[in-house]
């Protein structure tokens, strides 16, 4: 389960909006409780350098600049988002072949429809499995 902090979904809506008609990306950090829960701090918004409506890269500053801030404060990476402009928010085959982590939630917005619609997944490739992820909201 990822239980998303105050705002964050907010966030990554936006961040979705305003990279059309490109695809969005970012990554999701917080804490890990004892049972297993992703409690989610912090999302950073990062560049899509891929600057495309159906793939995106990461902008590598960016996400070291992120990974040196959650050092900074004692949180750890749980996840990425990205969005998919045209689409429902389900894995795409590229989304599931480029997953290297069972253990990240990789969460995706679909501006599809004019509601944006937020879901998780957790990619197993060895399994060959797509699970979408339990997924509150603050
Ligand atoms: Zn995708």
């Amino acid at each position: 389960m990822l239980i998303l902090g105050e705002n964050l979904l907010e966030k990554m809506i936006a961040h979705s909006r305003a990279a059309l008609p490109n695809e969005a990306c970012g990554l999701l950090a917080g804490s890990i409780d004892g049972a297993g829960v992703k409690n989610a701090e912090e999302v950073y918004c990062m560049k899509n350098v891929d600057e495309s409506p159906e793939h995106f890269s990461m902008s590598s500053a960016e996400q070291f600049a992120a990974v040196a801030d959650m050092r900074r404060r004692g949180i750890v990476l749980l996840g990425n988002f990205h969005s998919h402009p045209g689409t429902p928010a389900r894995p795409s085959e590229e989304d599931i072949r480029l997953a290297f982590d069972r253990s990240l939630s990789y969460l995706i917005v679909s501006l599809a429809r004019p509601e944006p619609v937020l879901k998780s997944f957790i990619i197993d490739k060895d399994g060959h499995s797509v699970t979408e992820e339990r997924l509150v909201s603050r």
